[in-house]
């Protein structure tokens, strides 16, 4: 819910680049977004579809033309919400991936979140397992 999404971005980004000065609290906060949103709605949205993804990468990468800080910043939030997706399982659901491929009609889809039910509670523990991972390998290589 929280934890499982934090851990497993911070933990995704520092493996991939092993960079202290990306820029993790917006990674997270990608990371958090799509269901933050989407719980208003009542249902999984566009936001769990990898074509929005796509399209706000593009857009990102329009808006941001020529201005290399405040696009670093806004991938990194877009990564974020990429990364939500893959840990989300959000693929799982065929028709919700790759809304609106198959029709501008949302299912009726509960966020994954919630269809996990007390699954919810191993994952936690696992991305605050992957947090402390991450902050003590972050540490060592401090030093
Ligand atoms: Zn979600």
């Amino acid at each position: 819910m929280f934890l499982w999404f934090i851990g497993t971005s911070v933990a995704t980004i520092w493996f991939v680049f092993h960079d202290k000065k990306f820029a993790y609290r917006l990674v997270v906060a990608g990371a958090l977004a799509p269901d933050a949103i989407e719980v208003f709605l009542g249902h999984a949205g566009p936001l769990h579809s990898v074509v929005t993804m796509v399209a706000i990468m593009a857009a990102v990468m329009l808006i941001t033309y020529g201005r290399k800080k405040s696009r670093s910043k806004m991938l990194a939030v877009v990564i974020g919400m990429f990364l939500h997706l893959v840990f989300d399982g959000a693929f799982a659901n065929t028709e919700m991936f790759w809304w609106p491929l198959w029709g501008f009609e949302f299912g009726d889809y509960a966020l994954p979140v919630f269809d996990r039910g007390l699954w919810n509670i191993p994952l936690e523990l696992i991305g605050g397992a992957l947090l402390y991972w991450t902050y003590t390998n972050v540490k060592d290589t401090n030093a």
